[in-house]
């Protein structure tokens, strides 16, 4: 499906990450790849999982800062003169905003922290690779469900995964028309480090597995699978969506067990 294809990835911290999954899927069906990581701690981490998808191509890129995304893009340029897309498989808020009640957790400072890593980078990542990217490309962010129905303490995440969702139909008008597009993956909870900033998150796990149509959670993997076609040829018609993985939970409101005493 992604034969041919260059594709970057944005966002692997570990193997248990979500873009980890989505690497694995694309390498699969044929993708070359390269990866950032956000900061020298993870970048052993990172350089594993690309040595085994046969990439040498690693580059420090820390989204707050629009000066190192275009050094990152400098660096990319040094290997692919263009490149089909990329992985935006990042989000962060400070700790303290994601427990307890979302009045109470808010800040004006988190809020715009939030914003800033979990939105707006995607926007920046955009921007700055257009120039570079090939007719046909395709990029791909993460979101969730928080992003529209509210949830014990995701709080501000979730008003950032709003903003991304709006990120993603307003990117994909503006690129359409260089026949790029633009869409999201709103993914089911699934334990990564990211995850394990929300408190209770275990617990989340748990209440998602007994109502979603599937019983279960979704790995990264069957993410990694249908990011790789929303990025491949096969999806030439698609842009501005958002897909859910999540084994169907968005699309039920109650499981029997719930409903039955
Ligand atoms: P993860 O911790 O493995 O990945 C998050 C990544 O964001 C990390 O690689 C981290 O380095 C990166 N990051 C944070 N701040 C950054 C910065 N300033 N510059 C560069 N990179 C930065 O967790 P994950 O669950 O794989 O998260 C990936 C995406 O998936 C996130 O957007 C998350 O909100 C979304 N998501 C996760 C779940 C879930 O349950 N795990 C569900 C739906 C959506």
């Amino acid at each position: 499906m992604l034969n041919n294809k260059k594709i970057l990835i944005a966002g692997l911290a570990n193997k248990h990450s979500i873009a980890a999954g989505i690497a694995r899927a694309m390498h699969a069906q044929g993708a070359e790849l390269a990866f950032t990581y956000q900061s020298e701690r993870l970048k052993r981490n990172v350089e594993k999982i690309a040595e085994e998808l046969g990439s040498s191509i690693l580059i420090e890129c820390d989204v707050a800062s629009d000066q190192s995304i275009d050094m990152m893009y400098k660096e990319l340029k040094t290997h692919w003169g263009s490149f089909d897309g990329f992985v935006h498989s990042i989000g962060y808020a400070p700790a303290n905003e994601l427990e307890g009640n979302f009045i109470d957790a808010a800040t004006r400072e988190g809020f715009q922290i939030a914003h800033d890593i979990s939105s707006y980078s995607f926007t920046a990542m955009a921007k700055a690779a257009k120039p570079m990217l090939n007719d046909n490309a395709a990029l791909l962010t993460l979101t969730y469900l928080g992003a529209i129905q509210s949830l014990p303490n995701y709080n501000v995440m979730g008003l950032a995964k709003a903003s991304l969702e709006a990120n993603t139909r307003f990117l994909a008008a503006a690129l359409g028309p260089d026949g790029i597009r633009v869409n999201a993956i709103s993914a089911g909870p699934i334990k990564t480090l990211a995850a394990s900033g929300v408190k209770n998150f275990r617990k989340m796990l748990t209440s998602y597995a007994n109502r979603a149509p599937l019983r279960r959670p979704v790995t990264t993997l069957e993410v990694g699978n249908v990011a790789a076609f929303l990025c491949s040829d096969l999806a030439s018609g698609v842009t501005g969506e958002i897909t859910y993985v999540d084994g169907g939970f968005n699309t039920a409101a109650m499981s029997i067990e719930e409903y039955v005493d």
